[in-house]
């Protein structure tokens, strides 16, 4: 069957994201020449995402240099990158005692080279279109993409890569729900106090952006906990693996305990805490997945603000303006809920419940910014909440995502695996948790691939999308 491109048939990936790039960049070298590979971005900017969006401000990336590789196979892709290019960038590569750190404008160039480079050296195609995809029809062949602009595009099977950020967001000029909107932090009196409800990566995110654009005033930063994230430090001493035992394995609790046992261990040998939690991570995925329901409720609940702060850390630099500035007294974090914002003709007046008390206080603030970090899929609205009507897909039991295999086959409203139909990324934590960052969607673009592949392969054709 020759589609509308002209193609004897294509695999689609909604969204360029880095998730969406990265599957394109491996079907493409997987999958036989004939057949195409189309990736569909809205934004018309691809190979970005949020993350590695063009940004006025240099933030730089959470994760050292060293393990942003593309490819999971090629360890130091990036590195030999940055060798040939970074100079061109002056300013853009910051070489700090914990390891080199890139801004994430310049891993966004990073990752549109790559993608040229290997459509370029692909011998096959690979069309970049600019498409807002919002639903998928079920066709004999496989399955046909309904554009926003009336354009159809049939396809043999589909790979969702669309992310958990829904596309547009509220704000009213004084509560801005999109962190990432330049207008969050546009026409801000400098000296006027500003509150960031949340304070995770995105919350050190707004505070390096204001401090960039010369706000001098009061930034206050308020969540339940009120815990602010750890700095990369200088690779240390490591520290092997630890074996849970499977009881241990099947409660969130028993898991924080035998944890902070392991801490304690390592602590005794002048271990840091750092090298423990890194030794964790090959089996965080296989963790999470030994959890049932309610325990993964529980982590959630209880464990999560603790893990993500040791886990997701900010580059030195970062940490050091952020501490310098609690400091000096500019930046507070403090502990508590937003109850009401009422908007004022001055400053709006925000009332939010303290913790632990659950005292009831007012701050008086210009705005108030949510930097809560990624929803639950369902707040992304469009393309998946259309999938989700539909009951071509379903939540996990977490409502963190869309329910997926191990094989990454989205698993429909009723029960049913759709053979043609994948998904990566954040947009599948609630399966794999340990599903966000690029050392880990690099190898689920990897093994997707490999899967589509397989399903493709005469033997297993089924059209279910
Ligand atoms: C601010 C920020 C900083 C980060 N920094 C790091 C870091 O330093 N190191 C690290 O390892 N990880 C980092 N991460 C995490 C990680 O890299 C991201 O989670 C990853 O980029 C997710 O990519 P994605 O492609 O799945 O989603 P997204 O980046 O959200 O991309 C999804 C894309 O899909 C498009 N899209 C959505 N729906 C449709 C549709 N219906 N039709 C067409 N297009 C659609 C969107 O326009 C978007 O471009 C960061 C994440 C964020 C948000």
């Amino acid at each position: 069957m020759v589609d509308q491109q002209g193609d004897n048939g294509a695999i689609a990936v909604v969204g360029a994201g880095f998730s969406g790039t990265i599957a394109a960049i491996q079907l493409r070298r997987r999958l036989p020449a004939a057949l195409a590979v189309y990736l569909l971005e809205r934004s018309g900017q691809f190979a970005r995402g949020i993350a590695y969006a063009n940004s006025k401000v240099a933030h730089l990336l959470n994760v050292r240099a060293a393990n942003m590789s593309a490819f999971p196979d090629d360890p130091t892709h990036f590195e030999r990158w940055l060798e040939t290019h970074a100079a061109r960038w002056p300013g853009e590569l910051i070489r700090t005692s914990a390891g080199g750190f890139a801004t994430r404008r310049l891993y966004g160039l990073y990752l549109e080279s790559t993608l040229h480079s290997e459509i370029a050296s692909s011998g096959g195609t690979v069309r970049l279109l600019t498409e807002e995809v919002y639903g998928l029809e079920q066709t004999p062949e496989g399955g046909r993409l309904v554009c926003r602009d009336g354009k159809s595009i049939a396809v043999r099977g589909v790979v969702l890569a669309t992310g958990s950020l829904p596309a547009n967001r509220p704000c009213d000029g004084v509560e801005f729900r999109d962190p990432w909107t330049p207008e969050a932090l546009a026409g801000l009196d400098p000296l006027a106090p500003v509150l960031i409800v949340g304070t995770g990566l995105t919350m050190v995110d707004l505070v390096l952006a204001l401090d960039a654009q010369g706000f001098r005033g009061p930034i206050i930063a308020l969540s339940r906990r009120g815990l602010v994230p750890q700095a990369h430090e200088a690779i240390g001493q490591g520290w092997p693996a630890p074996e849970f035992t499977e009881q241990v394995r099947g409660s969130a609790l028993l898991l924080f305990q035998a944890v902070r046992a392991e801490l304690r261990a390592a602590a005794a040998q002048n271990i840091g805490w750092r090298a423990v939690i890194d030794s964790l991570r090959p089996q965080t995925a296989a963790l999470w997945r030994g959890l049932a329901g309610a325990e993964r409720g529980r982590f959630l609940r209880h464990i999560r603000p603790y893990w993500d702060i040791h886990r997701h850390r900010m580059a030195p630099p970062a940490a050091e303006l952020v501490n310098r500035l609690r400091a000096e007294g500019v930046l507070r974090v403090l502990r508590g809920r937003v109850r009401a914002v009422q908007p004022g003709t001055g400053l709006a007046a925000v009332q939010y419940d303290a913790c632990p008390t659950g005292a009831c206080k007012t701050l008086a603030v210009q705005r108030v910014i949510y930097a809560t970090g990624l929803q639950g899929v369902r707040a992304s609205g469009g393309l998946v909440a259309a999938l989700l009507a539909s009951g071509q897909a379903r939540l996990d039991g977490q409502e963190l995502g869309l329910d997926v295999t191990q094989g990454l086959n989205i698993i429909d409203g009723d029960g049913k695996v759709a053979r043609n139909l994948w998904a990566l990324g954040p947009i599948v934590r609630g399966t794999f948790w340990e599903c966000l960052a690029v050392p880990d969607i690099r190898q689920q673009a990897d093994q997707l691939a490999r899967e589509v592949v397989s399903a493709l392969a005469p033997a297993s054709v089924e059209v279910s999308v």
